[in-house]
C-alpha cells in the first residue's frame, strides 16, 4: 500500500527533543521564537541565533529515535511503499531507517552560506567544541567564497518552504492510498493543508494524536493515543487487511 506519514513535533517528543517553543529555556528564555527564527534576527545578531541553533543541533545529535520512528520505518519492512513528510528538523526518521524523508521545514543538522548557499563538510553547525549545556552565543563561521556567515538550513518565519520538498510531498500525498498524520498540531500552514489534498481525492486520512486538533472533524479516523502506540496499532491493522486502507485506518 502506498502510505504517506505526515509527522510533527509529537513524534519526536518521546526522544526528548523539545518543541520549538520549549527550546526557549535558560539563556534563551527572554527571547521569543520570532526573535530568533527570522533572517532579520540573524542579520541583527548572528552570534545569538547561531548559538541557539548550535545548541539545538547538539541536542538532536545526542537524541535517539523512539519506537514511533522505528514503527514508521518498519512499515516499509512490512512491504508498504512509504514516504515520510515531516515538519521536524531533526533526523530521527532517517536514523530509525526510513529512506524516503521529505523535510518541509529544513534540517537542523545542516547549514549553508546565507550569501551563496555554499555548504561545508563537515557541517559547521555540529563542529567541535560542542556548545556547553544550555548553549551560548557563538559567531557563525564565514563562507570561504563570499565571506558571508553560515546560517542554519531551516525554514525561518517569513520564508517559503523548500520548493522541491513541498512539490514532492504534494505529489506523494496525491498518489497515496492512506495518509497518516501523526504528532502534529495541524496548525502550521502550508503543511496543515496536505490532509485536504488527500481528502479531496477520497484518500482515507488517519490522525494519531492524543490531543484534539483542527484536523479531527475532517479525518476519517482519529486515534487519541501516543505516536508509538498509534503506529504499532496501525501496523497490526495493516497486517490483517494489507490491501484495504479504509478498514486498516478505521476506528
Ligand atoms: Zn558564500
Amino acid at each position: 500500500m502506498r502510505i504517506v506519514v505526515l509527522s510533527g513535533a509529537g513524534i519526536s517528543a518521546a526522544s526528548g527533543i523539545p518543541t520549538f517553543r520549549d527550546a526557549l529555556t535558560g539563556l534563551w528564555a527572554r527571547f521569543d521564537a520570532e526573535r530568533l527564527a527570522t533572517e532579520a534576527a540573524f542579520r541583527a545578531d548572528p552570534a545569538l541565533v547561531w548559538g541557539w541553533y548550535r545548541w539545538r543541533a547538539a541536542m538532536v545529535a545526542a537524541a535517539l529515535p523512539n519506537a514511533a520512528h522505528a514503527g514508521v520505518a518498519a512499515l516499509a519492512d512490512d512491504g508498504h511503499d512509504v514516504v515520510v513528510v515531516t515538519q521536524n528538523v531533526d533526523d530521527l526518521h532517517e536514523r530509525a531507517g526510513s529512506t524516503e524523508v521529505l523535510h518541509l521545514h529544513g534540517r537542523l543538522l545542516a547549514s549553508r552560506c546565507i550569501g551563496c548557499d555554499a555548504r561545508c563538510e563537515p557541517d559547521p553547525i555540529l563542529a567541535a567544541p560542542a556548545p556547553p549545556e544550555g548553549g551560548s552565543r557563538e559567531a557563525p563561521p564565514t563562507c570561504a567564497a563570499c565571506d558571508q556567515p553560515f546560517r542554519p538550513d531551516v525554514v525561518w518565519f517569513g520564508e517559503a518552504l523548500p520548493g522541491d520538498a513541498w512539490d514532492a510531498a504534494a505529489d506523494a500525498v496525491s498518489a497515496c492510498e492512506l495518509l497518516v498524520v501523526v504528532g502534529t498540531s495541524s496548525l502550521v500552514w502550508p503543511a496543515a493543508g496536505l490532509p485536504d489534498l488527500a481528502l479531496r481525492n477520497g484518500t482515507p486520512v488517519l490522525e494519531i494524536n492524543p490531543m484534539t486538533t483542527p484536523l479531527l472533524p475532517r479525518a476519517d479516523a482519529h486515534w487519541a493515543t501516543t505516536a508509538s502506540a498509534g503506529i504499532a496499532r496501525l501496523r497490526a491493522r495493516l497486517a490483517q487487511t494489507p490491501h484495504d486502507p479504509r478498514t486498516a485506518s478505521s476506528l
